[in-house]
């Protein structure tokens, strides 16, 4: 055997350690067996600026507060023995001492047997008083004195040193988070520096060779940085101090440089992509050569997320999130974001999850526990946990999504009707005025825009017209876009709806057949001209839409028994259509005018489709509601719907 022959092999047996699939709660416990129990990091912070921050230590009263003797009301000061007999039939006088102890004054004169000094609230108790007789309780008699017609008990109106406050006694304990109310404690005692947790740094750094940072340009093949910006963000969103830096290409050699240089910076490091065990992924190689003990986990039974990395280098946490954004996001806020809170000494964040009923079944992989992305709606009675997109390379249902659920390894399902605890990802939850569930348009948006000026969210959740006509009819949805054509009654829309359901007119969308502008076989012809000429062409490809999309029965039609090179490429929208003959890997298909015009690109129509709404009609009279019927006819609409290429209904 070669020298490399054995370094080979020898890279082999290290990798098929890694190869053990491990559940998500044996990667956890073996995670934090490897980081716990730990010192967490402290600084010392001024007072004013420790407001949120975890203390790290004991806070001890370094004095009593208050610090003396110190009367409650405005009066005199006095001897209670000198006033023992004293009553309305024979009232005692006391000869006034020639000073008056306002607030911040220090006594200079005891009071003696047989006389009292004027005191004012806040004010010290001089040597010999032992309590304050309240000025209303007294009269002046001649010039210097005083007649009180009641006895006094010691102590009466007088605060001793150190009733709030004992010095030596534990004020505030490790681990408080500070608030205005721990500032004032410490204020009372005059500490202005208090030792508190330290952010945590965590230094984040992207992999890849189709990595750009957001603001440079595309290349061809290449794909902007998500996790990068998003990891940042959600380390600093839960109490960390996060450090970019940047996106590393898929080499061993730059890649173990910036992670060295990354671990040495900071407390934790997280890098994503590279964990796949295809040939350009090194990530996890490089880690075992960082420090000990190493690889903790490599795969762990989550669906998405199963190339997740987690290993302790010299103490330190290491982390190689999977590559796709929303794998990347389902493991970093369940496992990682209670790992970096538990070592920067934060408590989990009690607004980060809620509870929500699951009104359609999930089905599940048996064995690995699976994340779903939910939207969240306001239901008749609590919340409701919608879910989104399934792919796990989805980044556009983020921004549906406000949060995701897990369904336990052990399940392969969950049920319709489950209340099941969500995992936000934003800090509060945010239930939308209106709720759109069904197929997607870019009209739509040039109608709701109008409502969000005035102040109403809208969450719009594209699951294709019969998705949501079925949300429709549970009520989960105040409306259902949906294009749906009845080959029956050849009508659009209206034969679909059940009892409960209004239509709602639309818009209408030109469907036709998109080329290159310039392609000479499809300039000035018509769709039907324009498909039998790509059919004669063997060269010529096409690009389909999937089953169930109103566009891919109008393309049905026209291509009868006819399944042409490209027939089984069938993306889920106009767009992926559109991009892909821009892109020149198609040179025809369906989609409608306006993505057509949007994306520079030749169209023939062939039909109009109805663009219509589904409304619930128990929903008719809520204010979003009534706000987005308004918008949906106003002028205003007509017209953006015209300039975008649309035809109102
Ligand atoms: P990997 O784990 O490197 O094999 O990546 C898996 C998938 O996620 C690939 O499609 C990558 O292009 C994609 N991906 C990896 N890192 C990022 C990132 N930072 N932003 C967006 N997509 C990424
Ligand atoms: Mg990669």
């Amino acid at each position: 055997m070669t020298q490399d022959h054995q370094a080979k092999s020898r890279e082999s047996v290290d990798q098929d350690q890694f190869l053990t699939i491990l559940s998500r709660e044996d990667a956890l416990v073996r995670f934090e067996a490897a980081l716990f129990p730990r010192d967490v990091p402290s600084a010392p912070r001024k007072l004013a600026d420790a407001l949120g921050c975890a203390l790290t230590e004991d806070v001890v009263a370094p004095i009593d507060v208050p610090p003396f003797d110190r009367s409650n009301v405005d009066g005199f000061s006095v001897r209670s023995s000198d006033l023992a007999s004293a009553s309305e039939a024979s009232p005692v006088r006391l000869t006034l001492n020639d000073e008056v102890i306002a607030c911040g004054v220090a006594p200079a004169r005891p009071v003696l047997s047989g006389t009292a000094t004027s005191i004012a609230t806040g004010g010290p108790l001089p040597r010999g008083a032992d309590a304050v007789v309240m000025v209303e309780h007294t009269q002046p008699s001649g010039g210097r004195a005083i007649e009180i017609r009641r006895a006094a008990s010691p102590g009466q109106f007088v605060s001793y040193a150190g009733s709030d406050i004992a010095r030596g006694e534990a004020l505030l304990r490790a681990g408080t988070i500070i608030g205005s109310r721990e500032i004032g404690i410490c204020a009372a005692c005059g500490i202005a520096q208090v030792a508190v947790a330290r952010k945590l740094r965590v230094a984040v750094i992207s992999t890849g060779d189709e990595l750009v940072q957001p603001g440079k340009q595309l290349t061809p093949a290449a794909i902007y940085d998500i996790n990068g910006a998003i990891v940042t963000a959600a380390v600093n969103e839960n109490g960390g101090e996060a450090a970019f830096l940047g996106a590393v290409p898929d080499d061993e050699v730059l890649l173990e440089v910036a992670m060295r240089k990354a671990l040495a910076q900071s407390d934790m490091l997280v890098v994503s992509g590279g964990t796949s065990k295809s040939a350009g992924d090194v990530s996890h190689r490089i880690i075992a050569r960082l420090g000990k003990p190493g690889i903790i986990a490599h795969g762990v039974a989550l669906k998405p997320g199963k190339p997740l990395c987690l290993a302790v280098c010299d103490g330190k946490p290491v982390i190689i999130l999977p590559g796709f954004p929303t794998s990347a996001m389902f493991t970093f806020h369940d496992m990682i974001v209670p790992l970096l809170r538990r070592m920067a000494g934060l408590p989990p964040r009690p607004d980060a999850k809620v509870v929500a009923k699951v009104p359609v079944r999930i089905a599940s992989e048996l064995g690995r526990t699976e994340f779903v992305m939910v939207s969240l709606v306001e239901g008749s009675d609590g919340l409701i946990a919608y879910p989104t997109g399934k792919g796990s390379g989805a980044i556009t249902s983020f921004a549906q999504a406000d949060g995701f659920l897990k369904v336990d390894a052990l399940a392969d399902q969950m049920p319709a009707g489950t209340e099941a605890e969500v995992t936000l990802f934003t800090p509060h939850v945010r239930v939308p005025d209106l709720v759109i569930v069904g197929s997607h348009c870019t009209g739509l948006d040039l109608v709701t825009a109008q409502l969000s000026r005035a102040g109403l969210s809208v969450r719009s959740i594209a699951v294709g017209s019969l998705g949501g006509l079925a949300a429709a009819k549970r009520g989960e949805c105040d409306l259902a876009p949906i294009h749906l054509f009845d080959d029956k009654t050849e009508t659009y829309n209206t034969p679909f709806l059940i009892y409960g359901l209004e239509l709602v007119p639309g818009w209408r969308r030109m469907q036709g057949i998109v080329f290159r502008k310039g392609d000479a076989r499809f300039e000035g012809l018509s769709a039907q001209e324009a498909v039998r000429v790509a059919l004669a062409d063997p060269a010529c490809i096409m690009v389909n839409r999937n089953r169930g999309a109103g566009t891919r029965i109008l393309i049905d039609r026209l291509l009868g028994d006819v399944r042409p090179d490209g027939y089984w490429n069938q993306p889920r929208s106009h767009n992926a259509v559109a991009a892909a003959i821009a892109q020149h890997r198609a040179d025809w298909g369906m989609t409608i005018a306006p993505v057509a015009h949007a994306s520079g690109l030749g169209f023939i129509p062939l039909a109009e489709e109805h663009y219509d709404f589904a409304l619930v009609s128990a929903r008719k009279q809520r204010p979003a509601v009534l706000a987005f019927l308004d918008a949906l006819v106003s002028e205003q609409s007509r017209a953006a719907l015209t300039q975008a290429g649309f035809r109102k209904a």
